[in-house]
């Protein structure tokens, strides 16, 4: 942890890479639980970890049994009541140190998620920045909550009491590591439940790093709990565990349809899931006619949210639907832009993994065979699982006459999840929306219009749990994040999450004799 700890930029990460390299010892990653570090037994199953970048094998990363999971779960317990009585002012002045300690160490935390999830290092820094606000705001938010009371007629005054819920599974995706997983820690610690997280196995460096940071900040022992694994095994066995009260997941829909069926008997749980989306951006033609400002502002953000990190934001708007009188005029200076901005190796990173790689690829190579046009980008070519040195580099792709229905028409409909886009025109406003709801997907959607009226009216008949008009990405924490249909159950975000993370009584106290 020490020469990890120390490796704070990136000429000193490659060096520790590649004097492990040589002395065939690779570096590997250690559960956290009762704030201590152990390695798993050797006999253990672990899971080689690569860097996206090169192609290289950058760790082993250990996977917890279920009996690992067994233990964590039952040390979180045993923190439980002393933690969900701890005063908030000490629960909110550790959740700051924490934020603090992570701030004091951006660039540690930026260099190796840049070199873990393939992202480019300032796409990196701004997701660690995000990870030191979910630490700030969460431990400030639980110093001015309020909860409701009400007279019942002049008989009884009852108010909201909210108790800590217990110990949750937290569960995280790949593409964001650091940020979504604190989006779970923070609020989960911050409202007085303890926890164990599991990241993804395919990223989980900025994890381990993280628990150093709990264990620098001095929170109690087990109040968190950080297990690696994959799925199958770590993930699965850990939200079926009895003990545990609550699993806020991040991830694909399938999973997230695997963990409502594991937990299906288990009513007490809560279930927070944030799953798969396939986002649309809508773009009239006055976002482009108005003025020569608002065109180049309409096909920069446009081209932000098809391809920041890759794709490989949930939130990305990869289906892009275009008013028919701007059609062809917007597909030649969109192309342009992307080619112009979105440099492979420079402002895009690497796709995740090879398993990630060969999935885009088989999307691309669809596009190819059922003749749609590129108009720019194209088909990768393969790679071999024992190729190393390569990396797992997709150019944005751009494309055009992708069919609505048959052969092809799941480009229009199924999650891609790196940097590729579609285009196609419509008629008119109802036209429009239909496109852009004819998903089983709801999560976010990009309205860009300069009609006021339309704003509205087009943005609040959209599927969506966010709709960004004329913008894309803004987050306020406190605003309820979510979405609808196959996106997602339930909403985080300020007081979203202390729904997420507390139960609710009603304490009925009678104001009159009874
Ligand atoms: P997965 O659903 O494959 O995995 C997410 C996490 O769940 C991983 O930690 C994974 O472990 C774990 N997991 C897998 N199977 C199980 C199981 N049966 N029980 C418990 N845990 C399990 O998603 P990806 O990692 O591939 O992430 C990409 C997906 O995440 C996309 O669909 C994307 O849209 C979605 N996403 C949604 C967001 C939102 O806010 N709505 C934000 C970001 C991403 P392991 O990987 O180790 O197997």
């Amino acid at each position: 942890m020490e020469a990890l700890w120390a490796a704070n930029s990136l000429d000193k990460a490659d060096a520790l890479l590649q004097q492990i390299d040589s002395a065939s010892s690779p570096l590997t990653l250690q559960h956290f639980s009762q704030n201590t570090f152990s390695a798993a037994d050797e006999s253990a199953k672990h899971i080689d970890s690569f860097e996206p970048k090169t192609g290289r094998c950058i760790a082993r990363i250990p996977c917890a049994s279920a009996a690992d999971v067994d233990a964590a779960v039952k040390s979180a317990k045993a923190a439980f009541p002393a933690w969900s009585k701890t005063p908030r002012a000490e629960r909110s002045r550790l959740l700051r140190r924490v934020s603090d300690i992570i701030a004091e160490n951006r660039e540690l935390f930026a260099v190796w998620e840049s070199i873990d999830q393939g992202k480019t290092l300032e796409r990196a820094r701004i997701e660690v920045d995000r990870a030191i606000s979910n630490f700030s705001y969460f431990s400030t938010f639980i110093l001015h909550e309020s909860t409701s009371s009400r007279m019942v007629d002049g008989v009884a005054l009852t108010y909201e009491h909210r108790s800590p819920a217990g110990v949750f599974a937290l569960i995280s995706p790949w593409n964001m590591p650091l940020y979504l997983l604190t989006w779970k820690i923070a609020p989960c610690l911050a409202f007085g439940c303890t926890a164990v997280a599991k990241p993804s196995e395919v990223t989980s460096m900025s994890a381990f790093l993280l628990a150093a940071v709990f264990r620098q900040a001095g929170l109690p022992d087990s109040v968190i709990n950080i297990l690696f694994g994959d799925g199958a095994v770590t993930g699965s066995a850990l939200v079926a565990h009895p003990a545990v009260h609550g699993v806020s997941f991040t991830g694909g829909t399938a999973t997230g349809i695997a963990i409502r069926r594991a937990t299906v008997h288990q009513i007490y749980k809560h279930l927070s899931l944030e799953l798969g989306g396939k986002n649309p951006t809508l773009v009239f033609a006055d976002a482009l006619t108005t003025s020569p400002a608002s065109r180049a502002k309409t096909i920069r953000t446009a081209a932000m949210a098809a391809f920041e990190n890759q794709g490989e934001i949930c939130l990305c708007g990869s289906r892009i639907y275009v008013e028919q009188s701007v059609y062809d005029e917007f597909v030649a200076a969109f192309t342009e832009y992307v080619t112009a901005h979105y440099r492979t190796g420079e402002t895009v990173g690497a796709v995740v993994s090879l398993q990630h790689y060969a999935k885009i690829r088989g999307y691309l190579e669809t596009a190819q065979h059922r003749g749609m046009t590129f108009q720019t980008g194209s088909v990768p070519p393969v790679i071999d699982a024992g190729e190393t040195g390569k990396g797992y580099w997709i150019e944005p792709t751009v494309l055009t006459d992708v069919p609505a229905t048959g052969p092809g028409s799941e480009l229009l409909r199924e999650e891609i999840f790196g940097p590729v886009v579609t285009i196609v025109p419509f008629a008119d406003e109802d036209e429009a929306v239909g496109f852009a709801n004819d998903s089983e997907y709801g999560l976010a959607a990009v309205l860009l219009t300069n009609d006021g009226g339309r704003m509205r009216r087009v943005g609040e008949q959209l599927d969506a749990g966010l709709v960004w008009v004329n913008c894309w990405l803004v987050r306020e924490l406190g605003t309820p994040f979510g979405g609808m249909k196959n996106s997602g159950t339930g909403r985080e975000g300020g007081e979203y999450s202390r729904d997420v993370f507390t139960v609710a009584r009603t304490v009925h106290l009678a104001t009159v004799e009874w």
